[in-house]
This record gives structure tokens, C-alpha cells and sequence, in this order.
């Protein structure tokens, strides 16, 4: 049975926007506003609500009860699709990086309570993950099932991006769009949207990300949209590695919070701010501009990282970019 009444997406997403008075962007002249995406639905928070929106409809329209998705263990992709599926009345399997010992943490504690069924393969096993005959063996072992990318990546995924900035007021009034990447679907979706005279600017979460630039192309691509210019990929903002941390992320986490009322998360929306307030500080950002940053969501994954955060925070003896 369908349970209509709770469909996470039964509603228009409107995420609120508001400005940030940090004492760093009225020195600089700096206007500066965050997106709050991380409201916009308690479970299927975040850039994951749009991800999915048009690929739970798609699966749903073709008749299939079953998804398959891929992804880390404290990955919001998957927690919020494990909630999706169960609201949606569909069947969800989870194929996690890492050992089953992590089956007990919050992220997929959740996930198994929302009834998603969990597959851990090793490293090696997982990044064969868009292999045809390691799909092959999982429909052998576990039946029939549709295939969501890891993180939501896809045509349907950048379709749900495209409409982020659809309800933003004066949205061609920014200078400059920031946003956190892991595989820069949400990134193609804001470059399909085309928030002109915007430009647009991603924080890869990873090291390495220049693959963001093959991957980015290549999505907009398939999704038909040709690639109108006007953005690029802020390389350096991985602070060590993706979902690493440090004194630094973490006090600076922390500070942000207590003058802005905003928490954010240390893998994606943390390293993206952080990142952008350096370059403030740095006056790389022109005086007079104003920008916005899309807050992504992720905060389910900082439950049981408090403490680690917290003693990390105290740790850093140095600066902030505040
Ligand atoms: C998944 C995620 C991202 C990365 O989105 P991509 O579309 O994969 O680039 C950014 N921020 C948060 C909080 C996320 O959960």
C-alpha cells in the first residue's frame, strides 16, 4: 500500500533564505546569504529531497517496488532514501563501503529501522559498483530491483537540482552561488538552471575532485543541457581528505554556529564555508558582491561525532574566519 499522506515530496520544497551578519563579510563588503535546504524535510534532508524527488516518481511510474542504491556508512543519500522508500511504500536495499560493524551506527541504525535491507561489501568490491556484472550478481543474490546511482547521481537527480533555486527571491541578484560537491550532481543541476548573471562555484569535498569537471560535463550531457559556462570547482577546500577533520573545521564549526545560529556538517557544508570565509578574509571576494551559499543538509551525520568535534574545536589554538 501507498501511504500517500506521508510522501516527503507531496509538498513544494521552500527553503527559507537568510543573511549571514558575520563581522568578516561587513568588513570586507560582502553580502552574504545561506539557502537553508537543510529544512526542508526532517529526514530526506538537504540537496538529497531533490536527488530524489524525480527518481522515486521515475522507479514508481515503471512499477518497481524495489530500489537499490549504493553508498558510505554514514552516506545522507542513503538515510534519505531509506526514508523515502519506506514513506513511498517502497522496498530499499543499501549497498554500504565497509565492514557490517557499521550497521550500529546512527546513520544506518535508522536506515535498517526504516526497514532498508543492508549489503557491506569490502573497498575494492564497491568501487567495481557500476560494473554491469557486479549488478549482475546482486539481481542473481537478491532479485529484481531498480538502481539509484550512488549519491543520487543521474539525469533525474540534476532534474530535481534544477528546481533549488526555483522559489529563491531575486535569485539573478547574486553575484555568486557557492556549494559543497561529492559527485557535483547537485553542481549540473544548478548549471542546468542557469541563474544568470550568477556564477556559480563548487567546493569539492574530495581530494582529487578535477574528476568533478569529466563527470560534471558528462551528466549535462546526458541530461541534454549543454553547458552554458560561468562556473568552476574550488579544488582546495577538502581540508586533508574527504570526511576528514581538524581542529580548524572543527572550531571553526563551531564559531560559525554561535554567531550565525547555523550548524553545519563537517564533510560537505563545513569545508564549503570554511573555504569561502578564507577567501573573504584573503579579499578574493569582491567588495560589493553579493552571494549566496546553498546549505546541502547532512547533519544527521554529525550524531556521535559530537564529542570528537567538540575535543577537536577546544584543540585549535589559531585564527578563524569569522
Ligand atoms: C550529498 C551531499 C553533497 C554532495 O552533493 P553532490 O550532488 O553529490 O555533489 C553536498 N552536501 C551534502 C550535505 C550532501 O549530503
Amino acid at each position: 500500500m501507498i501511504q500517500s499522506h506521508f510522501n516527503p515530496f507531496d509538498s513544494v520544497a521552500v527553503p527559507v533564505l537568510q543573511p549571514l551578519p558575520l563581522e568578516l563579510y561587513r568588513r570586507a563588503g560582502v553580502d552574504v546569504w545561506m539557502l537553508r535546504l537543510d529544512q526542508v524535510h526532517p529526514q530526506v534532508s538537504g540537496n538529497k529531497w531533490y536527488k530524489l524527488k524525480y527518481a522515486l516518481q521515475d522507479l514508481m511510474a515503471r512499477g518497481e517496488r524495489r530500489v537499490l542504491t549504493f553508498g558510505g556508512a554514514y552516506s545522507n543519500h542513503v538515510h534519505a532514501l531509506a526514508f523515502a522508500g519506506q514513506a513511498l511504500g517502497i522496498e530499499t536495499v543499501g549497498v554500504i563501503r565497509g565492514e557490517p560493524a557499521y550497521a550500529a551506527n546512527p546513520t544506518l541504525s535508522d536506515a535498517r529501522a526504516w526497514g532498508m535491507q543492508l549489503e557491506f561489501v569490502d573497498r575494492a568490491t564497491y568501487r567495481n559498483k557500476q560494473d554491469p556484472a557486479f549488478e549482475q550478481q546482486l539481481h542473481n543474490r537478491l532479485g529484481n530491483f531498480g538502481v539509484i546511482a550512488e549519491g543520487g547521481f543521474g539525469p533525474l537527480g540534476l532534474m530535481g537540482c534544477r528546481e533549488m533555486l526555483a522559489g529563491v527571491e531575486d535569485v539573478a541578484g547574486f553575484d555568486l552561488i557557492c556549494v559543497a560537491a561529492g559527485t557535483g550532481g547537485t553542481m549540473a543541476g544548478l548549471i542546468a538552471a542557469r541563474p544568470e548573471p550568477s556564477r556559480l562555484l563548487g567546493f569539492s569535498a574530495l581530494k582529487g575532485g578535477d574528476f568533478l569537471y569529466a563527470d560534471i560535463a558528462a551528466l549535462l550531457q546526458l541530461a541534454g543541457e549543454d553547458d552554458p559556462g560561468g562556473w568552476a570547482l574550488q579544488l582546495d577546500a577538502h581540508g586533508g581528505g574527504y570526511a576528514r577533520s581538524s581542529p580548524l573545521l572543527a572550531a571553526f564549526m563551531a564559531a560559525f554556529q554561535h554567531s550565525t545560529g547555523v550548524a553545519l556538517d563537517p564533510v560537505y557544508t563545513g569545508k564549503m564555508v570554511l573555504r569561502f570565509n578564507q577567501m573573504v578574509a584573503q579579499r578574493e571576494i569582491a567588495a560589493g558582491s553579493r552571494v549566496l551559499l546553498i546549505h546541502t543538509g547532512g547533519l544527521q551525520g554529525l550524531r556521535g561525532m559530537e564529542k570528537t568535534l567538540y575535543d577537536q574545536g577546544n584543540a585549535y589554538r589559531g585564527e578563524l574566519p569569522l
